[in-house]
């Protein structure tokens, strides 16, 4: 699988982490040519949706997996994201998170009085975001009533995509349109 950004073929082993889903041993490797570091190979889709679907509802072992499941460590990230977010000046304090995930950071910036979106593919993370927070998310970018955002977020995002590069190429679109 070529890099996702040049298309070079040559790379380099990074970091060999081990995937909560399936345990399997997963390969994280460097470009030769331009140094973007990525999964490799870049999960299918299918498989990146499945694996949400399970982690949002605690299926499959995701119940002993605290990442997405204490929910006082999830508000801590997300606030320190907000943080790193709140100084910037946006122009409008409209913001779009993409990957929502269970809505964590838009509910934040919404109490922050942005007006904060999300969009998330995972039925599970959107049924979430409702039941526990009172946030809306939609399911695709076409579904938004605006493009007038003055940020974006993709917060552990990038590395889940199938195309990240196309992903990006897809929302530089979206708001320029
Ligand atoms: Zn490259």
């Amino acid at each position: 699988m070529n890099c996702n950004s040049c298309n070079g073929s040559k790379h380099s082993n990074f970091i060999n982490p081990k995937c909560f889903f399936t345990n399997a041993q997963l390969s994280v490797v460097k470009c030769s040519n331009c140094g973007l570091i990525y999964l490799h190979p870049r999960p299918e889709k299918k498989l990146g949706l499945e694996y949400f679907e399970n982690a949002y509802s605690n299926a499959k072992g995701f119940d002993k997996i605290d990442y997405y499941r204490d929910v006082e460590s999830i508000m801590n990230r997300n606030k320190s994201r907000w943080e790193l977010i709140s100084k910037l000046n946006a122009p409008n304090h409209k913001i779009l998170d993409f990957g929502a995930g269970q809505g964590y950071f838009v509910k934040i910036a919404q109490n922050n009085n942005w007006n904060a979106n999300g969009v998330e593919i995972s039925g599970e993370g959107r049924k979430s975001a409702k039941l526990n927070l009172d946030v809306n998310l939609k399911s695709a970018l076409n579904e938004l009533k605006t493009s007038d955002f003055g940020i974006i977020t993709l917060w552990d995002v990038i590395e889940h995509l199938e195309d990240p590069k196309q992903t990006i190429i897809d929302l530089c679109n979206f708001f320029t349109s």
